[in-house]
């Protein structure tokens, strides 16, 4: 008796309402982050123009990867010292 309802989506960044299948930004879906949704590519980069990027699960992977580079780095580093 369940129907699959066709929820309305609304543009993260032009805040257009579409019912269908909306694109979104795969990195922040996969981080289970509360994923922004876009109804075209075009509002997708206007959005991570507009500061997505900035907060978006894809750079925050980045920065965590370089910091977890930088910090073994300065630890083998530290270790050399020691030796
Ligand atoms: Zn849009
Ligand atoms: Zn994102």
């Amino acid at each position: 008796m369940e129907r699959l309802a066709a929820v309305p989506v609304t543009c993260a960044s032009c805040k257009s309402v579409s019912q269908s299948s909306l694109t979104g930004c795969k990195a922040c879906k996969q981080a289970g982050l509360d994923w922004p949704r876009y109804c075209s590519k075009q509002c997708q980069l206007q959005a991570w123009a507009d500061g997505h990027g900035k907060v978006c699960a894809k750079t925050l992977a980045k920065k965590v990867e370089k910091a977890k580079a930088k910090a073994a780095k300065q630890g083998g580093a530290a270790k050399a010292a020691e030796d």
